[in-house]
């Protein structure tokens, strides 16, 4: 049984349903097919529960119109026959209802989460209506049922498992099944979801769960490519990654993978491939326990990182000085990304800025706080690149016009990370490609 995952380009038009159909529908394998929701949709639910949370009732519905509007239009091109047509509407009609009464419904947190859990709901029952209305046998699942996160939203794969056995156990004659990335439900029971991206996640947990045979992940893109192609003119896709190369490059901002999607697939050793629904030809990226080479593969940038400074002279040699800094961060449920320290100073970096003010105010018991704001880590990823020669020299020659504010080095075997200011960051992405890939 294989899993394959489409994101939000590739189910955003009609016709990129249609070619899905056929990508699905290539070979006999049993397949769960997880489905993102339309591109752009996610995004405007965010905004609309983000009016929601200010007040802005009037401009709420205003985009709710507007989404509406969209699906209306889009399901005239999806489908051909009556009955199809007015299924899709009723769908369309059902869930905008639900926001419709949302309106009325005094905002949540919980709210938020059942407002964007619309969009994969959507797309994947509107899949569906096609499919059928193709022929396509298969069966609706509601990931819901199955989909959990446990009281600290960790996804536990054992209750996944359990759960989607049961289910697929009364579909033992079904091939295809289709059903929702992203949402899941939380130790509460209520509608939660994976964060932003996370049909990836699902898709990796689903594929543990059954023990898949594969993880295929559909995009816009062939493959893991060696910079940041949004921000680098001139990027080339990597053939082969490890798991741990790929957890490196999802976590420090290769935005073609969710952060976490990569260790339920590594810890079963499902392969995952990386694929182009524009171009399902193309070779793309297989992941796998082997890199299958050694040196640089791929550079990531991940930003909006914040960096935090603590100068004691007194304390930092003390035995037990970090232990109570990190519980300082632990206590707010922020993890730590960088660490680097000195014998005055210790700097840590941060990408949840949530409770910094609460943060700083504990920390500055042990000594004074800086704290820099709007900071990038660079990372560059390669197998065993910590011992690949000359790598440091050439990246910090490559770099020298730019200022450092951290390095770290040796953490594992297969990453270097600097952190630089946001304001470098295009510049040092490039130039990275022209020295470590000859590519300008
Ligand atoms: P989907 O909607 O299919 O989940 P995403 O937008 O989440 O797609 O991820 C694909 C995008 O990731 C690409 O279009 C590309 O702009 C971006 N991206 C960032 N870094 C990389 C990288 N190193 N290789 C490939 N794509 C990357
Ligand atoms: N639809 C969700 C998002 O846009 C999840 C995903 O696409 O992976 O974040
Ligand atoms: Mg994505």
């Amino acid at each position: 049984m294989k899993v394959m995952k489409f994101g939000g380009t590739s189910v955003g038009k009609p016709e990129r349903m249609f070619a899905i159909s056929k990508l699905i529908t290539k070979d006999n394998e049993q397949k769960i097919v997880v489905l993102s929701a339309l591109s752009g949709t996610t995004n405007s639910l965010a905004e609309i529960s983000d009016s929601l949370s200010k007040g802005e009732r009037a401009w709420a519905k205003q985009q709710i119109d507007a989404l509406e509007l969209h699906y209306q239009n889009f399901i005239i091109k999806l489908v051909i026959t009556e009955d199809a047509y007015s299924k899709a509407k009723a769908v369309i009609a059902e869930h905008f209802e639900f926001l419709n009464i949302i309106l009325k419904i005094s905002y949540s947190d919980a709210l938020n989460k059942d407002i964007l859990a619309q969009g994969e709901l959507l797309s994947s029952k509107l899949f569906s209506i096609y499919l059928n209305e193709q022929n396509i046998v298969h069966e609706w699942l509601p990931a819901l049922d199955f989909m959990t996160i446990d009281a600290l939203d960790e996804p536990q794969i054992g209750t996944i498992k359990v759960k989607l056995a049961q289910i697929l156990q009364r579909f033992k004659e079904t091939t295809l099944f289709v059903t929702q990335g992203y949402i899941c439900r939380n130790a509460k029971g209520e509608v939660d979801n994976l964060k932003r991206g996370g049909s990836d996640y699902s898709a990796s947990l689903i594929a543990a769960a059954i023990n898949a045979s594969v993880c295929e992940i559909w995009t816009d893109i062939d493959g893991m490519h060696n910079n940041d192609p949004r921000v680098v003119t001139n990027t080339k896709p990597v053939e082969q990654l490890s798991f741990e190369e790929a957890a490196e490059l999802a976590y420090f901002g290769a935005k073609i993978l969710h952060p976490a999607s990569i260790w339920p697939a590594q810890t079963y050793n499902i392969p995952v491939k990386l694929l182009n629904t524009l171009q399902p030809d193309a070779k793309g990226t297989l992941i796998i326990s082997d890199a299958g080479s050694t040196g640089v593969k791929a550079v990531a940038a991940k930003d909006y990182i914040t960096a935090v400074k603590i100068k004691s002279s007194r304390m930092l040699l003390a035995y037990g000085f970090l232990r109570k800094i990190f519980e300082v961060f632990e206590k707010y449920r922020t993890s730590i990304d960088m660490i680097t320290t000195s014998e005055v100073a210790v700097s840590v970096t941060i990408d949840n800025d949530a409770y910094l003010n609460k943060i700083v105010k504990e920390l500055e018991i042990f000594g004074s706080v800086e704290v820099d704001s709007n900071q990038t880590i660079v990372t560059i990823v390669g197998n065993e690149i910590t011992e690949t020669e000359d790598v440091m020299k050439k990246i910090f020659e490559t770099i020298s016009p730019i200022p450092v504010r951290m390095v770290s080095y040796g953490g594992s075997r297969h990453n270097i990370s600097l952190l630089i200011s946001r304001d470098n960051k295009e510049n040092a992405l490039q130039l990275l490609n022209k020295r470590l890939f000859g590519m300008e």
